[in-house]
């Protein structure tokens, strides 16, 4: 039902796009997401900022922006007296960069730790022949200029899901290369199966993008979302 809501809240808008807006989609189905809120003032920031951490990451959020970071509509590592200022600076951007894009707000989110871990992509789209499909890979160069994902038609077994992270070429990674410790391979899979589901119950999602979910040993943790419903 908070589903639910999240997607008739977006159609309300008369928009098709949503972004991190819509992040309790996730939160719904289970797939970790770090604390944030979508606020409107500065003074709100602050106020979510006080609650989240000592340093917290801010984006804009708006259907008009689907890359944030190529406008400079994400900063991280952002402290407490910054806040406010980072917060009109966000708008700011966005206005230069379209002065009539339709802006909800900055997001307020905590700090992920990603040293430790791996930028993955898991993502749903729809193929007119098959239906719902997943797609997994991982983040950087791996996706975008190797083309190196895994697909299955969705809804998704666990053990099947468990098989994507063996597909790609880049698997290696994930088990730990360079003395680095295995992430939590359970916790991706996991998090595909949970992602096949919600495109299953909900025809109206077209494409969405989890990208990234980092994947670490202790576990994952989805930190952007990008979705085009119907
Ligand atoms: P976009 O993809 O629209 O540019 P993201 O939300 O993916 O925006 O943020 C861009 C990058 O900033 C991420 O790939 C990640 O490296 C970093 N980042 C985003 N959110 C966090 C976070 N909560 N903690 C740490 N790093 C983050
Ligand atoms: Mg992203």
């Amino acid at each position: 039902e908070a589903a639910r809501d999240v997607l008739e809240r977006a159609s309300d808008r008369g928009t098709n796009r949503l972004g991190v807006e819509a992040m309790s989609l996730l939160d719904a189905y289970g797939i970790p997401t770090p604390a944030g809120e979508v606020v409107d003032s500065p003074v709100d920031a602050l106020d979510v900022a006080e609650r989240i951490g000592d340093r917290v990451v801010m984006k804009i959020v708006s259907p008009d922006i689907l890359h944030k970071s190529d406008i400079g509509g994400v900063k991280v590592g952002v402290p407490r007296e910054e806040v406010y200022d980072a917060f009109e600076d966000l708008v700011a951007r966005a206005r230069n960069y379209q002065p009539d894009a339709t802006i909800l707000g900055v997001q307020v989110q905590e700090m992920v730790e990603m040293e430790s871990g791996v930028e993955t992509i898991v993502g749903t789209n729809r193929d007119p022949q098959f239906g719902p499909l997943v797609l997994f890979g991982l983040g950087g160069i791996f996706v975008e200029v190797m083309e190196d994902t895994a697909v299955r038609i969705a809804p998704l077994a666990e053990s099947e899901a468990r098989t994507m992270l063996d597909d790609i070429k880049a698997a290696p990674l994930l088990s730990g290369a360079r003395g680095r410790d295995p992430v939590d391979k359970a916790a991706v899979a996991e998090t595909l199966g949970r992602l096949a589901q919600l495109v299953t119950d909900f025809p109206a999602i077209l494409e969405l993008d989890v990208n990234p979910l980092v994947a670490r040993p202790d576990g994952v943790q989805a930190v952007d979302l990008r979705l085009t419903v119907d």
